[in-house]
Parts: structure tokens; sequence; C-alpha cells
């Protein structure tokens, strides 16, 4: 039996479009940018919401080192964060790099997730299906005041810097990065939000036209959800990869795929987004955009390579890196059912089981690995 948690004394604030829950500091998330505060908490109600002392163990994949299925405390909200039970939750390529030295990151792996908010101040959204933004913004430095909350020099990263992550029964985040989950979206489709909130990023940070040719390079987990979001803007889009099975995905959605071996005429891509997983995806991305191009970099792995980046200055290209994106629109894809999602899902496996399932992220005929981690609840 759960110790009961203190009624929210404070008004919270939604959105609009309602979609966005924003109950602690008022924020209000642009579209596009980052966040406009409009409302403080003057009355200091949320600090007077007194966290429960909680003393269950729960499961947890734990990297310190090596990986290992662990059990831990649950984990306590702080002032102003939710506590979500997870239901389901996907590997992701940042995990496997984490495992091989990315970050240094030490802790509860995990960062794609779709949960049940357990706790929170507003007592409406306990019983609620959600998702959450992985970064969480101190709002006083000076990056979080250029409305730059992605970018906050004192952030933490969920399963992926200085906070405990999504392989596990419980998580904790502060309300303002939670979402609900439209009721059309499954449980499994709700997992991609995160990634798919990465691929629209690239929207907000270059502008496609119909007109525009572009190439993706890497027919992996992002690789297909950033095709499936661009091939919206242009149909004048190919992607470059290296396994037929996934090629053929895509042609399977009309999106034009070419295995990396087919000759592809170099210098004319207006946009190529770099998505491989690996460093190697940067130099041929280089060879394919025109001068004056633009190529946009998404891959983060644990070990740095050098580089020759005269080309780039010869050719005046423009490197644009590209991380996080917003939850919003990527719901409504998921919602509205324009990104396909249950194609890339290759395996399932228990939260118990998920060394195994980090072994089968990291072979070559996988795609997404989900971890079912309600069936240890
Ligand atoms: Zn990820
Ligand atoms: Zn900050």
């Amino acid at each position: 039996m759960r110790e009961p948690w203190p009624a929210a004394k404070i008004t919270p604030w939604y959105c609009p479009d309602f979609m966005h829950y924003t109950p602690r500091t008022g924020h209000i998330r642009a579209a596009g940018s980052g966040i406009v505060r409009i409302l403080t908490d003057p009355a200091g109600a949320l600090q007077a919401a007194r966290t429960p002392q909680r003393r269950s163990a729960m499961r947890a994949l734990v990297f310190d080192g090596e990986l290992r299925v662990a059990d831990l405390p649950e984990p306590q909200p702080a002032a102003g964060e939710a506590l979500v039970r997870v239901l389901k939750a996907g590997i992701c390529n940042t995990d496997l790099e984490i495992v091989r030295g990315y970050m240094g990151f030490r802790g509860v792996l995990g960062h794609e997730f779709v949960g049940i908010i357990e706790h929170a101040a507003n007592p409406a959204l306990v019983g609620k299906r959600v998702v959450g933004e992985i970064n969480c913004a101190c709002h006083r430095c000076a990056l979080c005041q250029m409305e730059l909350p992605h970018h906050c020099t004192n952030r933490s990263v969920l399963g992926i810097q200085g906070r405990n992550g999504a392989f596990a029964q419980f998580l904790t985040l502060p309300e303002e990065n939670i979402h609900l989950v439209p009721n059309s979206v499954k449980d499994e489709a709700a997992v991609f939000t995160e990634p798919l909130a990465a691929a629209f990023r690239i929207l907000e940070q270059i502008t496609i036209e119909s007109s525009n040719r572009v190439i993706v390079l890497g027919d992996g987990k992002l690789g297909q959800i950033v095709a499936q979001v661009l091939i919206q803007r242009t149909k004048n889009l190919l992607v470059v990869g290296n396994n037929e099975w996934k090629l053929e995905l895509l042609r399977g959605l009309s999106i034009p795929a070419k295995h990396s071996g087919e000759p592809i005429e170099r210098g004319q891509a207006d946009v190529v987004i770099e998505a491989t997983g690996s460093y190697e995806g940067f130099p041929r991305a280089l060879e394919l955009v025109r001068p004056e191009g633009t190529i946009i970099l998404k891959t983060t792995v644990a070990h740095p390579t050098a580089f020759d980046l005269s080309l780039p200055v010869i050719h005046e290209v423009r490197i644009i890196g590209s991380r996080c994106g917003p939850f919003r629109p990527a719901l409504d894809a998921l919602a509205r059912g324009t990104v396909q999602v249950a194609p890339l899902i290759t395996d399932r496996f228990s939260l118990t089981d998920a060394l195994g399932a980090f072994e089968r992220a990291t072979q070559k005929d996988v795609l997404k690995v989900i971890l079912e981690v309600t069936r240890d609840a």
C-alpha cells in the first residue's frame, strides 16, 4: 500500500492546446523555440508540497562501469517533479554509446519512455499517461535566461547526465517536462516521441523547401524517422544506408533509398542529414553536399575522431549540430499516423532481461528494442 501523496496547493497552467502541462513556474513552450516565462510561483506553494518518504525498492538497469540489473530505492521526486511509473522504454544508440564511455555517465540508463504519473503537485495529472522531455533546466543560468533551456549550464539529462533514467520501474522528471499522450497513440508508439522530436528539431533549425534535394545518411532508427519527417517537406529525398532490409522498409513508405555502395552524385545535395551513428558518415556528408549547402549532424559517439575541415571551408558548407527537439509535433505526428514507428520495433524484452535487450540492440539486424518495464511491476 503506497502512502498518500499531498494534495497540490497551486493552480496549474496549461498551454491553450492543453497538450503541454506547465505547472511549476508557468512556463509556456513557444513553438520552435525555448520557453517563455509568464508566471512564477510567488506563493512558493510548490515548496510547501512536501514529498513523503518512499521506502519501496524498484528494479532498474544500472551502468556503473558495467551493466547490471539491480534493485534500487524508488526515486523521491524533488519539489516540482513528478514521479512516473514507467510502462515501456526504448533502447537508443546513445545508450549503447554510454556503455562505451560516452558522457562518462553512471546510473540508470534510458531516456525514451512512456509511463503513468504516480505523483505530481497537480492531482489531475495523477494516473495520466505521459512522455517526458529529457533536459532538466535550472531556469537561472545565462543560457536559460536566453531561452535556451536545452543548453542549460546546470542541466541534468534523463539517463544521460546527472539524472537516473527510464530503464527502471520509476523515474522522476520536472512536471514542466511532462507531456500527456493522446489516447490514440499506443504505448509502443509513444516510446518513439523523444527520437521523433529529435527529427523535428531539424525543421526548427533549417527550412526545407519542396524543391530542396535532401540526403539522409543512415538507415538506422533515427535515419528512418528523420526520413519519414522530411519526406513530408520534399519528395526529392534519398536515404543512403548499408542494410538492404532497412532500405526496403523505407521504400515501402515510398521513400527513395540506396545502398551506400551504389554511385551517388557528389556535391549535389542542398541538405545532408548525417545520422549514421558513426563518424565515418561525416566525410561522406562532405562529399555529397553542394557548395554553400547544409550538413545536419545527429551522430554522437564515445570516441572522438580527427577530420580534415578544409573542404567545408573551401565549399563554405554550413554545419549544424542537432540534438533534442519539440515533443508537440512528434506527438501530433504519432496521433495522426503520419509517421510509422511500429515497423521499426524489432524486439521486446522484460526489464529483468535488460542485459539481453542491450545485447540484441547491438546486433546488425535490429532497429528498435523495447523494454517492457510493466512486466516486472
Ligand atoms: Zn535517444
Ligand atoms: Zn540553466
